[in-house]
């Protein structure tokens, strides 16, 4: 069968759901019985996500490989539950950088580089080498931003390109807009929908499928002038209501026959009955009244939710799992420096730190550490978090007054976080972390090895700082457990402590493997715990 592409564009603005509709429209395919790959094309010049702020860009997503991703590739991977490779994620400055390369090396052999065909083979290549690697039956590509932007042109262009070279009858382009609600009426408007259709056909692409994206529901009449106006067929302008519950979209789009649809205009059968019980009876429990359990995520990109996407997600999971409802309290870390936010601390009935880079904010995640250990709040941290609470114990159980992570301060007398040897002469920013899958062996009647009920683990990194083994033995006579250490011994992956409900942290971070119906067992550890001390505190 020769490879089917599914391509999505966005229309009108920007964070409608479009990754997330990618990847719920892969699942309805996988479950037909089809090998599904996707590939997230993103237009900006950055070489990866890796060195750009989480203000700017949200969560950096890892993957086994090592390669740091769009957080889009966390919906593909926890909605069709596929593991993903660093061909799965693409930018202009990958593109740029590559095509430099070769006219260095001279392989254009006196030729003018241009954007049309240079540029936009380099972009089908990348697309093909996805295809060949993945052995997709259907490979599904969303390229990043608007319809309009001038910065995703090239992309556009080369899709439209690789339709005539692949064969229409295997493409379909899939455009995913809002339609917005004017306030005083209350009327839904299909006319940006209208321009951003004009847009995409100016540069010669006519979408096949529309999906109208919106807060209200969308009667046929709508759709139906959509369809008139964009030349679509009615059948294909697919009115999609935002959902309530993030794991519903699959069950909508599925209700609204997108997966139908899909196979027939591709021409395909499916080999298998799409099995969807699993997710509706994932998103009634959801759904059901459950007693809450309140965490306090004490992070220093708060403001913008999206920075900590996956960690949201395996909360939301393994509340599942415990049969709660999670409520997540963003404290903003530097804000208990300044004795703020500890109301809200202080309610909570678990504590997390995430991970992060940078000094700002990190002495306010060591006392809120410290306030976890003290009163026996469950706590897990991941990363920077793992790397704070041990901080806080030296500074307070050990009497290391000064104890600090050198990356925080450089002439710290007792830097019992420290940078990792194979690290010290990086001068480069991008991708130069440790990151990506490594083993952890976790060791027999600890916390975290109950957790797993597994032996070894292999879990997604992305740190340069470690723990620095000169206090190993000092931390563990005052009741610190290195429960989870890399096979040869020598690098800390979680700690724990003894004399405490849950005090769990890890030097990896576990959010990334978390699934809706596979949370992961140290976020479902900390539900748990915290679970049972709201019991206990009844
Ligand atoms: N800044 C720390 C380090 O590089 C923690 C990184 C993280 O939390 N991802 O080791």
């Amino acid at each position: 069968m020769a490879t089917k592409y599914l391509f999505f564009t966005g229309g009108v603005v920007s964070s409608v759901g479009k990754g997330v509709t990618a990847a719920a429209t892969g699942l309805l395919l996988k479950e037909r019985g089809f090998k599904v790959a996707v590939q997230k094309l993103d237009p900006y010049i950055n070489v990866d996500p890796g060195t750009m702020s989480p203000y700017q860009h949200g969560e950096v997503y890892v993957l086994d490989d090592g390669a740091e991703t769009d957080l889009d590739l966390g919906h593909y991977e926890r909605f069709i539950d596929i593991r993903l490779s660093r061909v799965s994620n693409f930018t202009t400055g990958q593109v740029y950088a590559e095509t430099i390369a070769k006219e260095r090396r001279g392989d254009f052999l006196g030729g003018t580089i241009q954007v049309i065909p240079h540029i936009t083979n380099e972009i089908k290549h990348r697309i093909a080498l996805a295809a060949k690697e993945t052995q997709a039956e259907i490979m599904i590509l969303e390229v990043g931003g608007t319809v309009g932007d001038i910065e995703s042109q090239p992309f556009l262009e080369a899709l439209r390109q690789l339709r005539n070279e692949v064969g229409r009858e295997n493409c379909l382009f899939v455009h995913v807009t809002w339609l917005p609600t004017i306030g005083a009426t209350g009327e839904i408007k299909t006319k940006p929908t209208q321009h951003s259709v004009a847009a995409l056909r100016s540069i010669g692409i006519s979408p096949n499928v529309i999906i109208a994206r919106a807060d209200e529901d969308v009667d046929r009449g709508l759709c139906d002038k959509i369809a008139l106006f964009c030349d679509v067929e009615k059948e294909a302008v697919i009115p999609m209501k935002t959902a309530s519950v993030l794991y519903e979209v699959p069950l909508l789009l599925e209700e609204l026959g997108v997966g139908e649809l899909i196979l027939k205009k591709l021409d395909l059968k499916a080999t298998s009955k799409p099995n969807m019980t699993p997710w509706k009876k994932l998103v009634s429990d959801v759904k059901k009244d459950k007693p809450t359990v309140n965490v306090a995520l004490v992070g220093k990109y708060v403001e913008l939710q999206d920075a900590y996407m996956s960690v949201r997600e395996a909360l939301k999971h393994a509340a599942i799992a415990n049969g709660v409802e999670v409520e997540i309290s963003w404290v903003h870390s530097a804000d208990l420096e300044k004795d703020k936010g500890w109301d809200i601390v202080k309610k909570a009935d678990a504590v997390l730190v995430p991970g992060g880079f940078g000094s700002r904010g990190v002495e306010g995640k060591i006392l809120s550490a410290r306030f976890a250990r003290e009163n026996k709040i469950p706590y897990l941290g991941l990363c920077l978090g793992m790397q704070v609470m041990c901080i806080e114990f030296a500074r307070d159980v050990l009497e290391l007054e000064d104890a600090n992570s050198s990356e925080f301060d450089r002439s710290s007398p007792h830097p019992v976080i420290d940078l990792m040897i194979d690290q010290r002469s990086i001068t480069d920013m991008g991708g130069t972390m440790r990151l990506g899958l490594y083993p952890c062996l976790l060791q027999p009647g600890t916390k975290a090895a109950n957790a797993y009920s597994v032996e070894q683990v292999d879990e997604r990194h992305r740190h340069r700082w470690e723990f620095n083994n000169a206090y190993r033995e000092q931390f563990e006579k005052h009741g610190m457990v290195f429960s989870g250490l890399s096979p040869d011994g020598r690098l800390v992956e979680i700690v724990e402590l003894k004399d405490h409900p849950y005090m769990v942290a890890s030097q990896f971070h576990p959010e990334f493997l978390s699934r809706p119906m596979n949370p992961h067992p140290l976020f479902v550890g900390l539900l748990k715990a915290a679970k049972e001390k709201k019991v206990k505190k009844k």
